[in-house]
């Protein structure tokens, strides 16, 4: 009943790709970073995904503009899902918690996008998005995607463009993914995302992105005061967290590179 509920929203909304996994599958996050740390008891995750329409990517003006405005659409679009999914669940007697992309996050105290402390005992695990939970293993254990070398979800007809959103529940609900593609992930020989990028954020086999090297070069942020941000960082990372949450949310971060996306031909048919 719930099921069909989601799958009907999920088409009254052209989502194009969703999925549901087991929460227990990503138990072994970071502490902080866990499904228990944001909902004790839960049992499965939604996760689903719009993309970028792909011309976007290859406008040759104004692509970096046009990218900000899909993204920044589709992250409202995607939140106000999570929310929709969230109330559904709830009112079928579960608890269930929206779990966003890009923002909120947290900061630690070198005025990083928080990350676990332990990141470098784990630098196989996946660091493309950091926010509380994360979203492209979501995708992966959901089975809606795979992860490339560029550290973001493909899938066969998005590429790298999915963006995602998702939910974390208490419901025991069934594994499923729509629509039903295994991906086959990146050819071996593949390494365009990794020579393409500037910084050499990428570290390609591992499938990991640096992503304090990438959003030092890619992020613009003029309304954050970088001073007192800095400051805070060292004393108070909790309101240095609040205040890039404020300043820096969707439409006023700016990004002056989407290579790895741009150039990815995974799923590519044009
Ligand atoms: S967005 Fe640019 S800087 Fe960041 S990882 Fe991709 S190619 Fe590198
Ligand atoms: S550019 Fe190539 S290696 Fe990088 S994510 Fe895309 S398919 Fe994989």
């Amino acid at each position: 009943m719930i099921i069909d509920e989601i799958r009907e929203i999920a088409m009254d909304e052209n989502v194009a790709v969703w999925g549901i996994g087991p929460a227990s599958e990503m138990a072994d996050e970071l502490p902080g970073h866990r499904p228990e740390d944001l909902l004790p008891d839960a049992q499965s995750l939604i996760c689903f995904g719009i993309p970028v329409p792909s011309r976007v990517y290859q406008m040759p003006n104004y692509m970096l503009e046009t990218i900000w405005r899909s993204q920044n659409l589709n992250y409202r679009r995607l939140d106000t899902l999570s929310m929709r999914f969230a109330a559904l669940l709830e009112e079928s007697g579960a608890q269930a918690v929206p779990i966003y992309g890009c923002l909120p996050m947290g900061v630690n105290n070198k005025g990083e996008m928080e990350r676990p402390k332990a990141f470098l005992k784990q630098i196989t695990k996946q660091f493309a998005v950091v926010g509380y939970l994360n979203q492209i293993r979501m995708g992966e254990v959901t089975g809606i995607g795979v992860i490339g070398k560029n550290g973001l979800l493909l899938h066969s007809q998005y590429g790298s463009r999915l963006m995602l959103g998702g939910v974390l529940t208490t419901a025991r609900l069934p594994e499923m993914h729509y629509p039903e593609i295994e991906e086959p992930g990146c050819p071996p020989d593949c390494r365009i995302c990794v020579d393409a990028c500037p910084v050499n954020a990428i570290s390609g086999e591992e499938k990991r992105v640096q992503i304090m090297r990438c959003l030092g070069y890619t992020s613009r942020t003029p309304l954050l005061p970088k001073f007192r941000f800095w400051v805070l960082s060292k004393f108070r990372p909790e309101a240095a967290a609040r205040l890039m949450n404020l300043t820096a949310f969707d439409e006023h971060t700016f990004h002056i590179c989407s290579r790895c996306v741009a150039l990815c031909p995974y799923g590519r048919t044009n």
